[in-house]
């Protein structure tokens, strides 16, 4: 289960604004590792360079250097099913002079079909399948002259989640839909400020965390300071997963720092689901910190049973199912020394389809674990995300098809316990009103999502799919 890309945003006069950029978008490697790109400006045109690829693949000293000017956004994208190719890659331009503008987007637009139907009978062309390139191509249509003007009308017609950067030859945007789906930062470097998809990204570049963005809010970057424009906000709908899975552990979303956020997880864990065993393993990374509140709360003894391969990358293991499967073998190595013998609690963020569970725990039990009991963070995945998240249509969700008891022994566990809903907001400590669950509980806080939700929720991922290729993001 992956999210989507990571996105960045810098002012920075006097700086190597490109340099800057490519070392946040280092950090945010985890949000996506298909494509990389920046966009600058010099304060007359546009330059950007994008490739498929790592941050580190698309980019190298010539290609920097050329990419000159004191403002930047930056992109990593992850691609979902059929969409993997080289004209997706962002930052996306559209525009052309004084009008030019690059976007850099994380999340998924709902309307995007009619959206772009709509602005291709106006006459604009596309030549990506991103729904990204709709946002673009709305923006600038607006007749409106100011850029901010344009924005809102842009967000008055989308539905969906969008946190964005963009770009024109003189400001920078922060842009993040009234949902929040997606997070958005705002920090400052040495006289310059920094948009970032986490605050992890500030930390690497040496920049210093100022604020969230607000669901709704556009934040301007120009010559001229920073100015702020709030679009009215209903519900919030903030992704759980960035709690969960997504986001990295040193991350800080509404002042919750993630790592003890998982740690309360694995700590809830065993409090619902305890159970006699002789250690307690946590699925690195993204369950690490479970593991060790697992550990914590019920006493029984930490240990690494698993070790990660961290630089196979995961660029050619993704998107295709067959070798997803691969990469279990090749992510994992299990330590027999450790695990001979042993009943194992092994605490894990999410099972979604259920494909890549069982092959975990046979690593665990060709390696000697005498018994493995299963603890995973998310409450069971019964609903498919409409908000970008490359989950799986509704017949792929194992929790939507089986019962727990038969997902216990469809992954060959022997024993399995989910998080309850209520447990996954108390680990987190924030409202629960702020938040998505929709894939937990149906309950989708858009309400076109709910009449996609009745009419095809048992087809409409892979009809929409097929249709459009306008791909979730
Ligand atoms: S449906 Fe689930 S994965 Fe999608 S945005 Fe909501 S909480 Fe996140």
């Amino acid at each position: 289960m992956h999210e989507s890309c990571g996105v960045v945003g810098i002012y920075a006069p006097n700086e190597d604004v490109a340099r800057l950029t490519f070392f946040a978008q280092f950090a945010l490697q985890h949000r996506g590792q298909e494509s990389a790109g920046i966009a600058t400006t010099d304060g007359k045109r546009l330059q950007v360079h994008a490739e498929m690829g790592l941050v580190s693949q698309v980019f190298d000293e010539d290609s920097l250097s050329r990419l000159t000017g004191n403002m930047a956004i930056g992109h990593n994208r992850y691609s979902t099913r059929g969409s993997s190719r080289k004209s997706n890659v962002q930052p996306i331009v559209v525009g052309k002079g004084s009008g030019a503008m690059a976007i850099a987007h994380n999340g998924n637009i709902v309307n995007a079909e009619h959206l772009y139907q709509e602005l291709s009978e106006e006459g604009f062309t596309f030549h990506s399948s991103t729904d990204s390139e709709v946002i673009a191509n709305l923006i600038i249509s607006s007749h409106e002259r100011d850029w901010v003007d344009k924005i809102r009308y842009a967000m008055h017609r989308l539905q969906g989640a969008y946190s964005l950067t963009l770009l024109t030859t003189d400001r920078l945007f922060g842009v993040r839909d009234p949902l929040g789906v997606r997070p958005l930062c705002l920090g400052t470097i040495d006289g310059g400020w920094v948009i970032a998809s986490e605050s992890c990204a500030l930390d690497h570049i040496g920049a210093d965390f100022v604020r969230e963005i607000e669901p709704g809010e556009i934040v301007s970057i120009s010559n001229n300071g920073v100015e702020s424009y709030r679009e009215e906000v209903g519900r919030r709908a903030l992704c759980i997963f960035e709690y969960i899975y997504f986001a990295r552990p040193d991350t800080t979303i509404n002042g919750r720092l993630l790592y003890p956020a998982r740690q309360a997880m694995g700590e809830g864990l065993a409090v619902e689901h305890p159970v006699d065993a002789d250690l307690v393993m946590g699925v690195p990374d993204s369950a690490t910190a479970a593991g060790v509140g697992y550990a914590h709360q019920s006493g029984i003894h930490l240990a690494e049973g698993l070790i990660k391969n961290r630089y196979v990358g995961r660029t050619f293991i993704e998107p295709q199912q067959r070798i997803r499967d691969l990469g279990v073998k090749l992510k994992f190595n299990p330590l027999p020394q450790v695990l001979a013998g042993k009943r194992v609690v092994l605490v894990d963020d999410s099972i979604v389809r259920g494909t890549t569970t069982p092959k975990v725990i046979a690593l665990l039990r060709k390696a000697g674990a005498k018994e493995v009991h299963v603890r995973i963070c998310a409450p069971p995945i019964r609903y498919p995300c409409f908000f970008g998240v490359d989950m799986a249509t509704r017949w792929e969700l194992i929790a939507a098809q089986k019962t727990v008891p038969e997902i216990r022994d469809f992954i060959g566990a022997d024993s399995l316990g989910y998080l309850s809903v209520d447990g996954l907001i108390k680990a987190v400590a924030l409202p629960r009103d702020i938040f998505c669950l929709a894939c937990f509980t149906g309950d989708y806080p858009v309400p076109v999502q709910i009449e996609m939700d009745k009419l095809a929720l048992e087809s409409i991922t892979v009809g929409h799919q097929a249709a459009f290729d306008m791909e979730r993001r």
